[in-house]
């Protein structure tokens, strides 16, 4: 339902996202079976603050020693309050009753990052701001790369944006759609897709963000 990534710089790992309910289980598993669990996870990027992205974060950063960086304009999110404005209040009901349910932690320690931060790590990795779904929803460039999160799903049959009670503003949304669908790369990795290449998502982005200029 809900995909992260993993990125390795020498012997460190990096996690994008944090998954959903079994995630936990899930990402250990995959580090395991690309013999990545010798590595040590350094940090844990979240690209926004929804329960999807993020319920595993606390778990997973006291469990690995690991730092959480997140953007700051998603901080009551991340501190647990959904209770969202506009187009996203009626998703913020829903995320509300499911931290509750799911016993949402917030990590102990979480470093804000702005649009001007910059990480030098993993190596060269950029924030690409791309509000809309959340305030502080971002992409993380690599190289040709970028994963993007939630700025659309991406199904073979069904590319979509988010549903609007899942956006802060989906106008917005829509502008940060263009925005990478305008940049120089080769792929992007979404966190809610089929298993396409990430050439192949990118080219659904583009098909999409084309048809709802
Ligand atoms: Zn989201």
């Amino acid at each position: 339902m809900v995909c992260c990534y993993a990125v390795r710089d020498g012997d460190s790992a990096y996690l994008i996202d944090t998954g959903f309910v079994g995630g936990l289980n899930v990402i250990e598993k995959a580090l395991e079976q690309e013999g990545w669990c010798e590595l040590t996870l350094k940090g844990i990027l979240l690209t926004h603050g929804h329960l999807d992205h993020t319920l595993n974060a606390e778990a997973i950063a006291s469990r690995h020693d690991a730092w959480v960086m997140a953007p700051g304009a998603d901080r009551s999110l991340l501190e647990g309050d959904f209770s969202g404005e506009g187009l996203g209040r009626v998703g913020g009901v829903m995320q509300q009753a499911g931290a509750a349910l799911l016993n949402y932690r917030k990590p102990d320690e979480i470093i804000w990052y702005q649009k001007e931060t910059r990480f030098d790590f993993p190596a060269g990795i950029e924030i690409v701001p791309l509000p809309g779904h959340t305030a502080g929803h971002s992409g993380f460039l690599l190289g040709r790369h970028l994963f993007c999160g939630d700025a659309f799903a991406s199904f073979a049959d069904f590319p979509h944006l988010p549903p609007q009670i899942f956006n802060n503003d989906t106008e917005q949304a829509k502008v940060s759609l263009g925005v990478i669908a305008g940049m120089d790369i080769d792929g992007v990795f979404p966190h809610h897709c089929d298993k396409a290449s990430p050439e192949v998502h990118l080219e659904r982005l583009r098909r999409m963000a084309a048809s709802i200029k």
